[in-house]
């Protein structure tokens, strides 16, 4: 029965579509991924390369170049160009001491900048702020200054970068202690040793750490009023 030769069966078809469909389903993602990994290291370089330039414009001419426009001809080739249409940008601000620059993507790299320079959230500045305390009453055998803007420069801080409350709280080392208080229209809330909230006011009232009994309390050093810090918040105050 020659018959049977002339085709396939639907049975042999269908085997055949869905191994096809396997494959793809394979290979897809498999290929997109690549893309997208040799995309990630064709932007890393580019990057690279802009930066080096950018150091060595710096390096002949004594200031920062004004844009990577003005590397193209004498220190690169041409505008590289992000391959999946990344916005290139500067993201440090260059010093003296540390004159390259590093540029972000959009896409590839953007760091998020940390709000202050011990950090954004309440736990590392208050961290940040009790730790450098504590380094210096190691080293000097005495606590820092109590008032700013000495208290700051003793922690290795800027007075200046503290002017302004950070997420709505300002904070202020002194001494053995370590402040903080909610900017103006805020309340700091935290729940105190009795497990009762308490409702802190810009301007007047504070929480802060005390080194000497390590513990953080509102209002004034107290076995009442000393606060469990993890549950502290703030919140608009309320008109
Ligand atoms: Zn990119």
């Amino acid at each position: 029965m020659k018959h049977r030769d002339e085709g396939f069966t639907l049975v042999e078809l269908m085997t055949v579509v869905l191994i096809l469909g396997v494959l793809v389903m394979i290979a897809v993602p498999a290929f997109v991924n690549s893309r997208r990994a040799a995309a990630e290291t064709a932007c890393l370089a580019n990057r690279a390369v802009v930066s080096k330039a950018d150091f060595s414009y710096y390096l002949q001419s004594g200031t920062w170049s004004p844009g990577i426009a003005s590397l193209v001809g004498s220190w690169i080739k041409s505008t590289p160009t992000c391959p999946e249409s990344g916005v290139y940008t500067w993201i440090d601000e260059p010093t003296a001491e540390q004159p390259l620059r590093t540029l972000g993507c959009s896409v590839h790299y953007f760091p998020v900048k940390s709000l202050t320079p011990l950090g954004s959230t309440f736990s590392e500045i208050s961290r940040g702020m009790i730790e450098r305390m504590l380094a210096y009453y190691a080293k000097n055998g005495r606590w820092p200054s109590s008032r700013p803007p000495a208290s700051y420069t003793d922690l290795g801080l800027t007075a200046a970068d503290w002017a302004k409350a950070v997420e709505h709280l300002n904070y202020t080392p002194g001494g053995t202690k370590v402040s903080v208080t909610p900017e103006k229209g805020y309340v700091i809330t935290v729940v105190d040793v009795k497990g009762k909230t308490r409702t802190l006011k810009a301007g007047e009232q504070d929480i802060f750490y005390d080194a000497k009994t390590a513990k953080w309390y509102y209002k004034e050093v107290n076995k009442g009023n000393v606060v469990d810090i993890a549950t502290i918040q703030v919140q608009p105050a309320k008109k």
